[in-house]
């Protein structure tokens, strides 16, 4: 139907006679003339009707916002004065000629031309019109080049693209399941996958050797910002490999991403383990963007007259650490701290203890705090740990570690953000010895990654050493995002087996669950590990979109629901009867 796209023509094609389709971005009638800003996926040109061409001036002064046009028309150098240096097409216009109107179209429910203050509700309700603004199109054509690339990338390394079942069994990744009752199997569901993890290894035992997909992955959780119930992951496994290999694939492919999309050259990437980071940084993915560093104060604190202090310092389970914030005593009001003494209440903790240094020279005296004369005695060694200078802050946090490292890990990247700490824009690197488990609450265990990655001691030592093992396990962290993460999998079965035992699943449970992969660890199982991209966060990060729902096209709400099509929804009786399925309780459907 046409000959060009709207957003393509430039100066070449003056004198050209061009034929385009698209959508009225704007309409203006100037004065016996009426420009059309037409739109289509690769941008906006104008068109300029004059009376003289009767028939289409006429049609192009009936026209509305989002009609969408075929259009026949010269290009033409726009007068100096009027040229606009904003869009690509905008040196030049088109003399429109003629005009048919493919279709008409309803006010559309917000301005696709302007930026509108619309809630997202509406945004998600018209999600094909929100996609017709030029800043969403330019988020999917670059999600489009990302994917492209990987599978470029992994294609010509010999990886095959392999596509995994959809209606699948449970695998474990840390969430719950999506279940979807069969009618052949009345009583039986499926599971949805959380992730392709036990199909790309029973891929690796059938000689694969090397497999990827663009893989969507389900896990019903409760929703935060930045997580989907569906999202996607770039998923690959490798067999006869060690970290390094797995590791050397991925990182080949995150710089030649960033590379070839973002004209950024990174250095090969700095290699962090996890207990580095909880120690310095509070957390298993710093952002490295922020210069401040948490420092352990516990041994200076043993026997200070001071509660709060000398409690958590003598607790195996506790932690106390000291964050200094260069010339932040100058810079932070009283009711600034007072903010963050609240900001760190969110984490559980119980208060946010500080120390300003006015002036090192006068010692003690030239320190200002609340709690400075409960500590006196090692206030100046503790200065010294921090390397504490006139002018700056020093906060506390004390208290059972996990409170104290996510409140001061949080407290750490709030005032990087408040105060614009950032040394670089981005900050890629590795995390590697992950724990093997972690401990819950109630003294169950439960894997750090999954319970098919293979911990660093050999099978014979792991049951006197499994509560300190380490995990062959390795996570890429852009900017304090968990970008990707994967493992050495598990390729003996008594070591599969001992695993599942300090899970807590039993021989009969491992048999019922995951009885195939323990049969296929049977018959000739090669050592294999792998690895998976976190799509949408990736693509959230490169286009600098605020949330991973702009790089999804139909994404759900925070409460795991489709306001476009209204899914879930509910289902007619006869359907549930083939199913076997009786409600208990019908649900009233919402508004
Ligand atoms: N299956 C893991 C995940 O989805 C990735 C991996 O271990 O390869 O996080």
């Amino acid at each position: 139907m046409r000959t060009h796209y709207c957003g393509d023509l430039r100066e070449q094609h003056i004198g050209e006679t061009v034929t385009l389709c698209g959508w009225v971005h704007r309409r203006r009638d100037h004065g016996g003339v009426i420009f059309l800003d037409m739109r289509d996926r690769a941008g906006i040109v104008q068109v300029v009707f004059d009376p003289d061409t009767q028939e289409a001036f006429a049609l192009a002064d009936k026209v509305r916002s989002e009609y969408v046009l075929k259009i026949t028309g010269r290009v033409r150098m726009r007068d100096e004065a009027v040229r606009n240096s904003k869009i690509p097409t905008g040196s030049i216009e088109v003399l429109g000629k003629q005009i048919e109107i493919l279709n008409q179209a309803d006010t559309p429910p917000f301005p696709v031309d302007e930026y509108a203050n619309v809630g997202e509700e509406v945004r998600l309700r018209h999600r094909y019109v929100d996609l017709r603004r030029p800043e969403m199109i330019e988020r999917f054509r670059f999600r489009s080049k990302v994917t492209s690339l990987m599978r470029r990338y992994l294609d010509e390394q010999g990886f095959l693209d392999v596509e995994t079942p959809i209606l699948t069994r449970a695998t474990p990744e840390g969430a719950r399941d999506y279940l979807v009752p069969s009618r052949t199997h009345p009583g039986q569901f499926f599971a949805l996958p959380q992730s392709p993890q036990l199909f790309k290894q029973l891929l690796m035992v059938a000689g694969f050797d090397r497999y990827y997909q663009v893989a969507k992955c389900f896990r019903d959780e409760d929703l935060r910002a930045d997580r989907q119930p569906e999202f996607t992951q770039i998923d690959l496994e490798m067999s006869f490999v060690n970290e390094e290999d797995v590791m050397g694939v991925a990182e080949g492919m995150f710089r030649t991403l960033f590379k070839e999309l973002m004209g950024v050259e990174f250095a090969p990437l700095q290699r962090m383990t996890y207990a580095d980071a909880m120690r310095d940084y509070a957390s298993d993915k710093p952002d490295l963007r922020i210069p401040l560093k948490l420092v352990d104060v516990a041994d200076l604190m043993q026997n200070v007259d001071f509660k709060v202090f000398a409690e958590p310092a003598k607790d195996p389970k506790g932690r106390l650490v000291a964050l200094r914030l260069p010339k932040g005593g100058e810079q932070l009001s009283r009711s600034q701290i007072d903010d963050y003494t609240k900001f760190v209440g969110i984490y559980g903790a119980k208060g946010l203890a500080w120390i300003k240094v006015n002036d090192l020279a006068q010692g003690v005296a030239g320190l200002q705090s609340p709690i400075v004369k409960f500590i006196e005695p090692i206030a100046l060694d503790l200065m010294k740990r921090v390397g504490a200078e006139n002018g700056d802050i020093v906060f506390f946090g004390a208290g059972k570690a996990k409170i104290v490292n996510d409140s001061m890990g949080a407290l750490r990247i709030k005032l990087g953000h408040d105060l614009k700490l950032f040394t670089q824009q981005w900050a890629p690197l590795w995390v590697v010895d992950f724990p093997m488990f972690e401990e819950g609450d109630d003294g169950s265990w439960a894997a750090c990654h999954h319970p098919f990655t293979q911990p660093k001691v050999p099978v014979e030592q792991f049951a006197a050493q499994k509560a300190t093992a380490t995990a062959r396990a390795y996570d890429l962290v852009l900017n304090g995002t968990e970008l990707g993460g994967g493992s050495i999998r598990i390729h003996d079965p008594r070591m599969q087996k001992a695993v599942f035992d300090t899970l807590g699943i039993s021989d009969e449970e491992a048999q019922e669950k995951f009885g195939f992969l323990l049969d296929a660890l049977r018959f000739g199982a090669p050592p294999h590990g792998g690895l998976a991209f976190g799509l949408d966060r990736l693509v959230m990060l490169m286009t600098g979109a605020d949330s991973i729902r702009d790089v999804i096209a139909f994404p759900k709400t925070q409460t795991a629901a489709c306001l476009m099509t209204a899914a879930p929804g509910d289902v007619d009786a006869k359907q549930l009867r083939e199913l076997g399925i009786r409600l208990r309780e019908k649900e009233q459907p919402k508004g």
